[in-house]
Parts: structure tokens; C-alpha cells; sequence
């Protein structure tokens, strides 16, 4: 009820000022600043590029949550979510009750953007190039040790590592996208499940349940092998119950403000599951149940049965055509060619050999979008 209720009502939580997936640190500074005095907001330290990192936090419970986005520069998506639900927390309108409850059991501290550098120049990796989330054991980036430190610092029971995948991953050997995928990261080799493993697994079933009337059969879960440098992994490690959302691909919804919203629902959905300890009662066989997510079984755009004339003659084959996100926008390519029939394309069309393309058109993607779309 709680979950349906936020879905429906997102638009009056909703962080107005974010519209597109490219958003940097100018964009979120004075937005952070809009919620003072009701969040207390820290200064964490500066990025290698000398931009501020802040932390807001909220409530006076005992059970102390973490949640950071965007350690990739280009995952923005759970930060707006962030925006949004900090937006909840500042006027619950008809949810007062919820979100008292929440804050009552819970401390909240939000971390959004970890990477603002690489959102500057919409990259996944900071400034100096380094790949934050392989960076859990050398510390070498800023941004690293900014979120190593509040961990440690607060000891967090449980942690919310919110990113963004490749929006062409299929939940399993379907033809539905992963929308959104989950990870209970494994804290060794062995993949064993202490009893902090095990809560992330609870409340990720709890989700995945959840989610099920919003976007059916869309929801996926990431191969648990242990990496030894990686954030999640470590942060399982020392003992905070460990969630790692990804926001996947999602029809029409190249800007991700659909995803967006599953994020605040879903997140929301978890600290009020948290606060009431409810993810207790889940069933761990149901998180093993969980399809796997299946890599690049999507294409923005799936032309079946071209017929394409070349230089030396005619011939038949599938196109597929992926958007490549560049700083300041996205362009689209032919990503492939030839027998695509086990993809997948947010938009389809078969052309059943009666059409025919000529090579030239063929190098261009954008032409044949507008031509057949
Ligand atoms: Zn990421």
C-alpha cells in the first residue's frame, strides 16, 4: 500500500529541477542547501577536483542507514531519487505518519553524488581516472575515502550503493529488459551468507516482490562473485547489510525519470521495511529465484529482416542500434549486424526481406531511425 501509494503520488515529491540524466554539482549544491534546517548537512571533504561532497542526514532511530549515488559520474538516476525523497522526508503531505515512523527508528544519511568530477564531464570514472568502486581497499581517490570514512565513522547497519547499468540487460533469457537489478554483494570467495548478507537478501526479495506490480518480470539480480576491491563487497564486509540497486533500460524512458521513480518507490519501500524490521519474515530461497541479468540482449533500436544492398550485391541481415552517451548528449550507431534474433529492441520493426536498404544509409543510424521509426 505504502510502495502504490508513492507511485502514484511520486509528482508531489518530485525534485522539479531535474529533468535529464545529465545533472552535475552546480545543479545539486543549492538544491542541498534548500534543506536546511531540517536535514543537518555536513561537509564530507572535497572531490580530487576540489568539489564539496556533502552529507545530509535525518532522524534520531537507532538503526543508522547509508545511501550514496552516483560513484560513477554518469549514474545519476538515483541521485534525483535522493532529491525526491529527501522532498518526502521535508513534507510527507499524506504520508506524515510513514515517514515520523521511519525517522523514528531510523538516522538517514544521503551521500548523493560521491563523483561529482566524472558528472562534470559525464564519466564513469573521477578525475585522476580512477574507477571509485574498485577502489575499496587502496583508498587512493578522495572520493573513496570520503565514503569509507562515514561508514566507518557511523557504522552503518545498512548501506544503499545506488547505480546505473547498461540500459540493454534483460531480466534473464527474456525478452524483458532489466529495469532494475539487485545485488546482495558476497563478502568472500566462498559467497557464504552471515546473518548481514542475509538482511540485504531479505529486503532485496521484499523489493522484488514489490516491484512486480510496477514493472512485471523486469527485475533482475547481478552475479554475487566476490570482488575483493569493490565497495559494496567491503562495506558487506564490515558488517552493513549491503543493497546495490541498478537502474536498467527502461521503453521511452531514455532520461531514466521512469527509473527514477521505482528508485524512490523502492527505497522508500526498504527504510519503512527496515524501521518495522518486516524483511525479517522473507524467504532467502526467493532471492535465489531472482532471474540473472543477461548482458547487451537489448538494442534501442531492432530492425529485423533488412534486406541491404551493397556493393556486391544483396544480402540479409538484423541491425541493431545502440545510443553511445557522449557529455553532452546521446548519439546513436549500428551496434550490430547480421542474425539478431535472439535480441531485443525497445522499439522493433521487421522488415520481412520486402525492404530494401542501401549500404550508404546503412552507416547511418540516425537516418534509419527517422526513416523507420
Ligand atoms: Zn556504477
Amino acid at each position: 500500500m505504502f510502495a502504490l501509494k508513492l507511485f502514484k503520488k511520486h509528482s508531489l515529491y518530485k525534485e522539479a529541477s531535474f529533468t535529464k540524466k545529465r545533472i552535475t554539482h552546480k545543479d545539486i549544491v543549492p538544491i542541498i542547501f534548500k534543506h536546511k534546517p531540517l536535514f543537518e548537512i555536513e561537509k564530507q571533504g572535497k572531490s580530487f577536483e576540489k568539489r564539496e561532497i556533502y552529507s545530509l542526514k535525518i532522524g534520531f532511530g537507532k538503526t543508522k542507514v547509508l545511501l550514496w549515488s552516483q560513484m560513477h559520474g554518469n549514474e545519476s538516476t538515483a541521485t534525483q531519487a535522493i532529491f525526491d525523497i529527501l522532498n518526502f522526508f521535508s513534507n510527507p503531505q499524506n504520508l506524515q505518519q510513514e515517514a515520523d515512523n521511519i525517522l523514528k527508528k531510523c538516522t538517514l544519511y544521503f551521500l548523493p553524488m560521491l563523483n561529482p568530477d566524472g558528472a562534470e564531464n559525464y564519466t564513469r570514472r573521477n578525475a585522476q581516472g580512477i574507477d571509485i568502486n574498485r577502489d575499496a581497499l587502496r583508498l587512493e581517490a578522495y572520493e573513496s575515502k570520503i565514503l569509507m570514512n562515514i561508514r566507518d565513522k557511523i557504522n552503518a547497519e545498512f548501506g544503499f550503493n545506488l547505480h546505473d547499468q547498461d540500459v540493454w540487460y534483460s531480466a534473464g533469457d527474456t525478452k524483458f529488459p532489466a529495469s532494475i537489478s539487485f545485488l546482495a554483494p558476497a563478502y568472500n570467495f566462498e559467497k557464504r551468507i552471515n546473518n548481514t548478507r542475509k538482511k540485504s537478501m531479505q529486503l532485496i526479495v521484499s523489493m522484488f516482490e514489490m516491484l512486480q506490480e510496477f514493472i512485471p518480470n523486469q527485475v533482475a539480480k547481478y552475479d554475487d562473485a566476490f570482488m575483493p576491491n569493490a565497495f559494496g563487497d567491503n562495506i558487506q564486509k564490515k558488517g552493513t547489510s549491503t543493497i546495490l540497486i541498478e537502474s536498467g533500460g527502461y521503453r521511452n524512458d531514455i532520461e531514466k525519470q521512469f527509473i527514477r521513480k521505482l528508485n524512490f518507490v523502492s527505497i522508500l519501500h526498504s527504510l519503512k521495511n527496515i524501521s518495522e524490521q518486516s524483511f525479517q519474515n522473507e524467504n532467502l530461497e526467493k532471492y535465489e529465484n531472482i532471474p540473472y541479468n543477461k548482458k547487451n540482449k537489448f538494442f534501442d533500436y531492432l530492425i529485423r529482416n533488412a534486406v541491404i544492398i551493397g556493393k556486391f550485391g544483396k544480402y540479409n541481415a538484423d541491425i541493431g542500434i545502440r545510443h553511445k552517451a557522449e557529455k553532452t548528449k546521446d548519439v546513436y550507431i549500428i551496434d550490430d549486424i547480421g542474425d539478431l534474433s535472439y535480441n531485443f529492441g525497445f522499439e522493433e520493426i521487421d522488415l520481412k526481406s520486402k525492404c530494401e536498404i542501401i549500404a550508404s544509409i546503412k552507416e547511418n543510424a540516425e537516418a534509419i531511425i527517422s526513416h523507420f521509426f
